[in-house]
């Protein structure tokens, strides 16, 4: 029998590189939106609690919000009005 060579199998497999996505990458910090209200897009930022997008329309400073949770929409773009 041979059985030392498989000695290795019982070792701790060494743990790949997770590849895990990042919800917080640069490119999912924002949203664009379209302001309907004066016709203009413009990007809304995260907030600090990482909970919502809040940000203002640029022309007359109305402010929007988008909540954030778990199984929401992937949509990147919105409207507003
Ligand atoms: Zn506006």
């Amino acid at each position: 029998m041979l059985t030392g060579q498989y000695l290795d199998l019982a070792s701790p497999a060494p743990v790949p590189p997770a590849i895990v996505p990042e919800p917080l990458a640069e490119s999912s910090r924002f949203l664009g939106v379209q302001f309907d209200c004066c016709g203009v897009y413009s990007r809304i930022y995260m907030n600090r609690q990482g909970d919502a997008y809040v940000g203002h329309c640029p022309r007359c400073a109305k402010r929007v919000q988008f909540g954030v949770g778990p199984g929401g929409t992937d949509a990147r773009f919105f409207s507003v009005s």
